[in-house]
């Protein structure tokens, strides 16, 4: 049984920091609701907004259209203190906002489990937010987590976090960090109630209910799919499934319930963190990428890692992700280089691969080098750009077997050029 209805999907096809922001923002004004479905507030966009800048963690981009429902799915960990931050920069979002009951909530301890079991780590750290997200997934999958809607019975939440604290002395005390004070934690914890008691539904049936109705809905996923728990480069990744079939367990979605699915792609790769990183360039062809393009992270401000476009990896994620069409992001930035590399194959154990393997550790890309152009700016059609540069893309969708149909010059809405 499925609808005719289907939900749109953004994913991003590389590790992250793709510049969903600004596609999403671009299509959000078409649709009814905008659902998140995995990850935390380690996500983030900066959007600008009549001058205001406006930071979204956890809440979906759709919040910038009045119109717009807000859906926080199940699958996403939820840190109710920066959530109810991030709230604030917005009027009033009853009715336009709702938590899923069943999101599990990252507590202040998740975020200094994380730091401290990151630090222990030492040169083997994964690079996380250390927000808690990886903590908080962790209890889930070991059902000893806490989902939003046991906010709403404090007295039998109390006795949970108490049992909870018990059975976990030992860890908390390896890790050096506090047990915290129930007192305090359970103020904290009645002050999350207030602010987001009015939020919390049971979003499953709200996305049923707005594709019966025929609704346009779009699925917007957080970091790429090189992150992913399952097909990322582990145990270098995020948490949880960034990739589309994320959605349907972290929204209670069928995958026949899934339309078009979006990649994003930026024109090169970057990286934030440890793990491997093929097309990486540490040297100052690397360093032209991240200053060109202000490759600084929005949540952490750390510095990216930057590289050539890996084709191999972005075909993987097109398949991965049943990609029907590609938005190829920031092609500005490679504005001015003479030459240009795409790494069409990897090479590993002398053999050559046209795949990503199930461990990329000890591979090499192989290139193919292109020649550059001088400025995309002005162009308005794909006919504008130089030439070069419409042979890079055409090149790029060749490699990558999927359709490049937006391609962004610019981060101006306008700056995006469609095919
Ligand atoms: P996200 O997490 O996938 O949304 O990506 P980020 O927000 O980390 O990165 C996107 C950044 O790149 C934002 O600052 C955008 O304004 C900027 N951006 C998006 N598209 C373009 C583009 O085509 N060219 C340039 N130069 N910047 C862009």
């Amino acid at each position: 049984m499925s609808f005719e209805k289907k939900a749109d999907l953004i994913v991003g096809l590389q590790w992250g920091d793709e510049g969903k922001g600004k596609i999403v923002d671009l299509l959000a004004s078409k649709y009814d609701y905008v659902v998140r479905y995995q990850g935390g507030h380690n996500a983030g966009h900066t959007i600008v907004l009549d001058g205001k800048k406006i930071a979204l963690h956890l809440i979906p981009s759709g919040v910038l259209n009045p119109k717009a429902i807000n859906i926080i799915g199940n699958g996403v960990v939820v840190s109710p203190f920066h959530l109810i931050e991030e709230m604030k920069q917005f009027e009033n979002l009853e009715g336009r906002l709702f938590i899923s009951d069943r999101a599990h909530m990252i507590l202040p301890y998740h975020a200094e489990i994380d730091m401290a079991k990151e630090k222990m780590r030492g040169s083997n750290a994964i690079g996380t937010t250390g927000r808690g997200i990886g903590p908080c997934y962790t209890d889930k999958v070991a059902r000893n987590g806490f989902m939003i809607m046991e906010l709403l019975d404090e007295n039998t939440l109390f006795k949970k976090l108490e049992a909870y604290f018990a059975d976990n002395k030992k860890l908390f005390e390896a890790y050096g960090v506090e047990i915290p004070s129930m007192s305090e934690l359970m103020n904290e914890i009645r002050r999350y109630k207030e602010v987001l008691a009015p939020y919390i539904s049971n979003t499953t049936q709200i996305v049923w209910k707005a594709l019966r109705e025929g609704k346009n809905i779009l699925l917007e996923g957080a970091q790429g799919t090189l992150l992913d728990i399952d097909h990322g480069t582990y145990p270098y990744v995020t948490s949880s499934n960034t990739i589309a079939a994320g959605s349907c367990s972290g929204v209670g979605l069928s995958p026949k319930d899934i339309g078009k699915v979006i990649g994003i792609a930026k024109a090169y790769s970057t990286r934030v963190g440890n793990g491997v990183f093929p097309t990486e360039l540490e040297d100052a062809t690397g360093e032209k990428l991240r200053v060109s393009g202000a490759e600084f992270g929005t949540t952490t401000g750390r510095a990216r890692r930057c590289g050539w476009f890996d084709a191999v990896a972005v075909r993987y994620a097109c398949r991965l992700n049943g990609v029907d069409a590609v938005s190829l992001m920031k092609l500005d930035v490679l504005d001015g280089f003479e030459k240009i590399k795409i790494c069409i194959a990897y090479k590993k154990d002398g053999q050559m691969l046209d795949y990503v393997p199930s461990s990329m550790d000890g591979i090499t890309p192989v290139y193919e080098e292109m020649d550059g152009w001088e400025s995309l700016k002005g162009a308005k059609t794909f006919a504008d750009l130089p030439a070069n540069a419409q042979k890079y893309v055409l090149r790029l969708e060749e490699l990558i077997d999927t359709k490049i149909e937006m391609v962004s010059i610019s981060p101006e809405r306008n700056d995006t050029i469609f095919r």
